[in-house]
């Protein structure tokens, strides 16, 4: 193994890895946090997805950590802690306290933490977040249900979060190429251990910035950080096999779209889908909290509808609606009750005959993997950018197209159906 990649939540973990392999890399997928018994299978690349964006700061640490300890001990040169290329953090961490625990473990004198991912709008400009043409505070993450981000300033966003001095290498600097890159880092850390934001408004920048990190034990930040890893260990004579998805066949069977992702992207895609004929359940939180719904009656909704076509079941809602629904259960609460059922939808589907699963939404993506208990993904093709068709490759027949809330066209759900044939 060359590169061990730490990912807080599966979509994103999915993106690493769809990066890793567009740039020759053989790559596995796991899920979950690894045990000390836990066998990696042979692969230039290991992507352990954990489920710890939202949870509390320490767990978010320990489940890291003991993925870092299992990933260096197969022999990972490299360290890679992926987070959303929106930053999504809550003011309490765990992008900060990770990031320290790690660099600390690692004992690197600093790291970067540039969330940029060019070719789905994310860059990041004299430290700014933008969301295509918008500052990350204008953009639809504002409204998130779990964690809103409403300052675009990373700096200013992560500073909070760890004990570190936070800089930045500014877009003039990256511009100026690799040496300069490692200089500034260098400079911003003679008098002790930094993180610095860098800019990056191309994928020639995230190149620039991969390469000034060859050699270097961690680097943290969105799926576009990767792009120039695997040219690291090509050059230094490591790394020098290609990769074919081309024989990717998913599992005959039934396809059901899961939606619990309330993001611009998702509830335009929902719309789509229902606008082309898709047979759709909508979920309504409130009857769920009030126990008049659940996975059975959603059941019994869908087994007849199963067929040809895909159906839908989504939860998926306008900001007012989530607000209202948070305002009433709790934000954890009615986001952990949503997921549940869509997690016990999934299992049920399954046992329906369902193999070909989208699921939109990283928590849900997380809930409903592992209530399938898949623990390994293969990374099959891209359907669009950061999001590819998986299989399981641990025995279950199941294969996945797990997308994180945002991403995607508008008609992502019925295509990547489509794609399978
Ligand atoms: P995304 O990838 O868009 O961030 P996630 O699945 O990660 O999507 O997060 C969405 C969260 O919102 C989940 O915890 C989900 O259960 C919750 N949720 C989904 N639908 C609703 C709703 N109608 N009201 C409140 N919370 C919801």
């Amino acid at each position: 193994m060359l590169l061990g990649v730490i990912a807080d939540d599966l979509t994103g973990a999915t993106d690493v890895a769809l990066m890793l392999a567009r740039e020759g890399m053989r790559v596995v997928q796991m899920v979950g946090v690894p045990s000390s018994s836990t066998q990696f299978p042979s692969a230039d690349a290991v992507v352990i997805s954990l489920k710890s964006r939202t949870n509390p700061p320490e767990e978010a640490v320990e489940w890291s950590l003991l993925s870092c300890e299992a990933l260096i001990n197969a022999g990972a040169q490299q360290i890679l802690f992926k987070y959303c290329s929106t930053f999504d953090s809550t003011n309490e961490g765990n992008i900060g306290p990770v990031i320290d625990a790690l660099m600390k473990r690692l004992g690197t004198p600093y790291t970067i933490a540039c969330p940029a991912f060019p070719a789905n709008g994310r860059s990041v400009f004299q430290g700014h977040l933008f969301v295509g043409s918008s500052l990350l505070s204008d953009s639809p993450m504002k409204d998130h249900p779990l964690t809103p981000m409403r300052d675009s300033n990373l700096v200013r966003v992560l500073q909070p979060q760890t004990t570190l001095p936070v800089g930045l290498v500014p877009f003039a600097t990256v511009e100026s190429g690799v040496d300069a890159v490692r200089s500034a880092f260098e400079k911003l850390a003679e008098n002790g251990p930094v993180i610095a934001v860098a800019d990056a408004v191309t994928n020639e920048h995230l190149r620039i910035l991969g390469a000034a990190f060859a050699g270097q034990k961690l680097l943290t930040g969105g799926s576009g950080i990767a792009i120039g890893l695997p040219a690291n260990f090509r050059q230094a004579g490591l790394l020098n096999t290609t990769i074919n998805v081309s024989d990717f066949v998913a599992p005959k069977g039934y396809s059901a779209i899961l939606a619990g992702s309330c993001s611009a992207a998702t509830r335009g895609q929902v719309a789509d889908a229902k606008a082309k004929g898709v047979e759709a359940f909508e979920i309504d939180p409130i009857a769920l909290a009030e126990n008049r719904l659940s996975a059975p009656t959603i059941l019994e909704w869908a087994a007849p509808r199963l067929g040809e076509k895909p159906i839908l079941v989504y939860s998926t809602a306008e900001p007012d609606a989530v607000r209202a629904i948070q305002e009433r259960y709790g934000r954890d609460k009615a986001g952990a009750m949503v997921e549940h059922l869509l997690a016990d939808i999934a299992i049920g589907l399954s046992s329906l005959g369902v193999t070909r699963l989208v699921v939109a939404g990283g928590e849900t993506s997380g809930a409903v993997v592992s209530a399938l208990g898949v623990s390994m993904l293969e990374i099959g093709p891209e359907i669009d950018p950061g999001v590819p068709w998986t299989l399981a490759a641990d025995g279950k027949t199941v294969a996945l197209a797990l997308k994180s809330g945002n991403f995607g066209t508008p008609d992502f759900f019925t295509k990547s159906l489509t794609m399978l044939g």
